[in-house]
């Protein structure tokens, strides 16, 4: 593919962050962005690299009114020694394909993916902080652009990549959230779009989001939308139980986003001594499990705050704390993980692309 690149003189660039642990998620871009268009008669075409510019749409676009968009998430990280460094990121270019799939729009090739995301970062790589704990957050995203107000697929689209440099998620140290079980709002539902990263599914989120902050928690544990019994995930996560010793985490049966850090999880879990399964979990077992002590302690796992502790589950009026919020096993996965992606681990699996 040959991008066109349009790039800042080195006095138009903005000046980089004071303090790299200060930075919050997602409020800072870099200078540039990739952005390619789609049409039925050329495919993608006309790539470009270019100072990050606001978009002109007409006003009925697709993703105005019918919200036909898919994106991704996933982190450049700089080593010891100062490479730079993607986490599986052929895993995101194909989930970003069946996204764009399951959502009735133009399919980005993945190799497309990965050079446009390559070169990109590249050319950013100023931007990615060195302190420990923060990267440069990468969100590459498809619109439908078409204007018309019918209901159908668009028959135009943009694919763009932003970057954001991000501060650790925990500058004070590890430290848990706490999760509000709702069984009367759903996140997605089995035969709906809970499987694709789509951003309807998060403005399907957020009511519950605000009574869960509502009731003095940070983020919903999502169920099962049919019968209010299944735990899916935690937020914007997917969700691990230590349940008898094991590493339990519920199954993907439709509804729950294939993340790549739970498939990471489970992959590394016989490494660290402890076996994994995937299975349905009933919210009743783990209210059970935490009060007589089988349940010993609850993660997220997801790119951005990579591995959360779960410190306490709210549900029907009563607040059961985990009896060990700062779980061993949720450390033991963090710095597995952060130690890989970082460089500073043998990536014995050959998850590491150095760019
Ligand atoms: C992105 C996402 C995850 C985590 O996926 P990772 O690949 O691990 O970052 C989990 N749940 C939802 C709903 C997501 O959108």
């Amino acid at each position: 593919m040959e991008i066109k690149r349009t790039i800042l003189p080195q006095e138009k660039r903005k000046p980089l962050y004071e303090d790299p642990m200060k930075l919050q998620f997602g409020k800072m871009f870099t200078d540039h962005w990739f952005a390619m268009p789609f049409n039925p008669e050329d495919g993608w075409h006309d790539p470009e690299i270019k100072p990050l510019e606001p978009l002109s749409l007409h006003p009925a676009a697709n993703i105005f009114h019918y919200c036909q968009e898919v994106f991704e998430g996933q982190k450049a990280y700089k080593s010891p020694n100062g490479e730079t460094l993607l986490f599986r990121p052929e895993e995101n270019a194909r989930r970003f394909r069946r996204s764009l799939q399951r959502m009735c729009m133009a399919e980005v090739p993945e190799e497309i993916y990965q050079e446009a995301l390559f070169e990109l970062v590249k050319i950013e790589e100023r931007w990615i902080p060195r302190a420990k704990g923060t990267s440069l957050y990468i969100r590459p995203t498809v619109i439908g652009t078409e204007a018309a107000l019918g209901v159908k697929p668009s028959a135009e689209y943009l694919f763009f990549i932003l970057l954001s440099p991000v501060g650790p998620y925990f500058p004070k140290g590890f430290s848990p959230i706490n999760l509000w079980v709702s069984d009367t709002f759903s996140r997605a539902v089995e035969g709906g779009t809970g499987e694709a990263k789509t951003g309807g599914n998060y403005a399907a989120s957020l009511m519950g989001g605000r009574i869960a902050k509502e009731n003095g928690y940070d983020q919903v544990l999502w169920l099962d939308a049919k019968e209010h019994r299944y735990v899916e995930e935690g937020g914007a996560m997917n969700i691990f139980f230590v349940i008898d010793g094991k590493l339990s985490t519920p199954a993907l049966t439709g509804s729950i986003l294939h993340g790549i850090t739970r498939k990471s999880v489970l992959e590394m879990a016989s490494d660290l001594g402890i076996t994994a399964e995937e299975r349905r979990i009933t919210i009743d077992e783990i209210m059970e499990g935490v009060g007589n002590g089988r349940v010993s302690e609850a993660f997220c796992a997801g790119t951005a705050a990579i591995i959360t502790p779960v410190g306490r589950l709210g549900y029907k009026g009563l607040d059961i704390p985990f009896p060990d919020p700062e779980g061993p096993w949720a450390r033991r996965f963090y710095d597995m993980l952060c130690g890989i992606q970082f460089g500073e681990h043998p990536d014995t699996r050959g998850w590491v692309k150095k760019l």
